[in-house]
């Protein structure tokens, strides 16, 4: 039996083996396949995708910095393109029978080895470009390797470290919790845990020797036991059983109101990254939903999700919801949250660079798809819509009058369209210290605490050196939030919070106090977070 300790992002209890998961080994792993007609189409499409991304890049390489540079994604795509390499890699996955991933890889490095050994000096340097474009076509094909990462029976995955667009796309039903070595507990990965309700620890000693072993993850002491002994293997169970319990104890506040002992009603709302959330929305039985991360619709997918795909999403999520709200947070890509296809520069300090709002407004084609998805769907349920990052009224004035133009443009189709609450994060100190002019222009706010952690501290939530000092509960942020309600208050604005603080048991009698009308929680802490309010006091506020 071995025990590491690191940080816990659930406190919940997980049993069972473990898979060890890599980025890197999946890339190159050889995996022997029966359907070659499969994987041949697998490499197709892979193709086609590195392509566009060539174009695209072309595209912006031209704007940006001239044709001379651009160039050279117009000699990658042809590469690309090319005849012989194309048919080494289909001959390599019909006659070896291997994967795409790996017939790519291995054609790649034979090319570049190729061209490293000729006299000529360009075609020398085309070594690293051959690397290069087989590298993209692996990561397109990547894209599907974290969706197939877990078998048939569930597991705890272990990782070096897991992007969201990976957590997202994994089979929530086949995870019984994750352990990672890197990462912060603020991380959006941390949070996908959270709303997911699966036990997961970060900090912890990972490597391949971890597969198939036996394990515990212990969320109260932040713990990973290996190959457990009987008696502690029985311990655990019994607490497993134990949280169930406490779980069904909870069950008894379902249909209950989320009222005051002193008669203030509270809109308790969950929050979701998926269209499958919703079914632990309705389980744990929250009054509608105060946060549909929107960004993981594209973050599970290789290419922009059509105006077709998101409005079938927010309409299944508006119709299982059955007229109870649904807040629907528009894109918010950049920082920890990146989509390839995006192509997104580098930058130093994306947590305050190009993201969010800031990306939406730039890129108004993305936006209005987005927007008309989101319109089109409030014809089907109850629906509001808030706007990220936000840190001036001149950027919700011109969200508000994108929305006008789309609404018209749907109107002038006969395309229906229902009634829209409109609001703003509050997730930057200036969205605080504006709060009273920006609640003029909407209807409600939402604070981010999670960002507004970051920002007001000044301590990026992605450090995991810095998880000790970034304290949602600073003086600082907990009068922020005061301010906020007390603005949001005098022009009529209704005000909530969708960060994690939200969640916070401790602090749930706090917000009441403040006059917070809305919390908007992981779908698991919804009925913890009733049994505090219908035992408190709001008071006078
Ligand atoms: C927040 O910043 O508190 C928030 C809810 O948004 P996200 O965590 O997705 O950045
Ligand atoms: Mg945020």
């Amino acid at each position: 039996m071995e025990k590491f300790e690191g940080k816990s992002i659930l406190k919940g209890v997980a049993i069972g083996k473990i898979h060890y998961y890599s980025k890197g080994e999946q890339v190159v792993q050889r995996v022997s396949v029966e359907d070659t007609g499969a994987e041949l189409q697998r490499f197709e499409a892979a193709k086609e995708k590195a392509l566009e991304q060539l174009h695209e890049l072309y595209e912006k390489a031209l704007r940006e910095v001239g044709e001379v540079n651009a160039a050279i994604f117009d000699v990658h795509a042809m590469m690309l393109e090319d005849d012989d390499f194309n048919d080494s890699i289909r001959n390599a996955i019909e006659s070896q029978k291997v994967n795409a991933e790996y017939a790519v890889a291995t054609t790649g490095d034979n090319f570049a080895r190729m061209f490293e050994e000729m006299d000529d000096e360009y075609f020398q340097a085309r070594s690293a470009d051959i690397k290069d474009i087989s590298e993209r076509v692996v990561s397109v094909l990547h894209g599907a390797g974290a969706k197939n990462a877990l078998g048939d029976e569930p597991v705890i995955l272990a990782a070096k470290d897991l992007a969201p667009s990976e957590t997202v796309q994994m089979d929530k039903s086949k995870l019984l919790g994750f352990v990672t070595e890197f990462g912060s507990s603020n991380s959006h990965t941390a949070i996908l845990a959270r709303t997911m309700n699966i036990p997961a620890l970060i900090g912890i000693p990972v490597d391949e020797s971890l597969e198939g072993r036996t394990a515990i993850i212990d969320g109260v002491t932040a713990a990973l036991i290996l190959d457990p002994d009987e008696e502690t293997l029985k311990l655990y169970q019994e607490k497993k059983q134990e949280e169930e319990r406490q779980r069904e104890l909870l069950q008894e506040l379902k249909g209950k109101e989320d009222v005051t002992l002193d008669g203030k009603h509270i809109r308790l709302y969950a929050n979701i990254g998926s269209v499958g959330d919703t079914a632990k929305v309705l389980a744990n039985d929250a009054d509608g939903i105060g946060l549909f991360r929107s960004e993981f619709l594209y973050l599970e997918k290789s290419d922009y999700p059509t105006e077709e795909e998101q409005f079938q999403a927010y309409k299944t999520v508006a119709q299982n919801m059955a007229g109870k709200k649904v807040i629907i947070r528009t894109l918010d890509i950049g920082a920890d949250k990146q989509v390839d296809y995006f192509n997104l520069d580098h930058e130093e300090n994306p947590a305050m660079g190009y993201r969010a709002i800031r990306i939406c407004l730039d890129r108004e084609d993305i936006f209005r798809t987005q927007l008309r998805a989101i319109l089109r769907a409030s014809a089907y349920g109850n629906i509001g819509i808030m706007y990220p990052m936000i840190i001036s009224v001149d950027e919700v004035k011109k969200c508000k009058e994108i929305l006008a133009q789309v609404r018209e443009e749907l109107a002038n189709q006969g395309i229906p369209v229902g009634d829209v609450e409109q609001g703003v994060m509050i997730e930057t100190p200036a969205a605080v210290m504006i709060s009273d002019l920006l609640a003029g222009e909407v209807d409600f706010f939402s604070i981010g605490t999670n960002d507004l952690t970051q920002y007001t501290l000044a301590i990026d939530r992605q450090n995991a050196k810095l998880d000790s000092i970034y304290d949602s509960h600073h003086p600082a942020v907990l009068r922020m939030i005061r301010m906020v309600v007390e603005n949001s208050h005098k022009c009529g604005c209704w005000v909530g919070i969708c960060g994690e603080l939200g969640a916070d048991t401790t602090l749930t009698v706090d917000f009441l106090r403040m006059g917070i009308d809305e919390l908007s929680v992981t779908p698991a802490s919804v009925l913890p977070i009733r049994k505090i309010i219908r035992e408190s006091v709001a008071g006078e506020n």
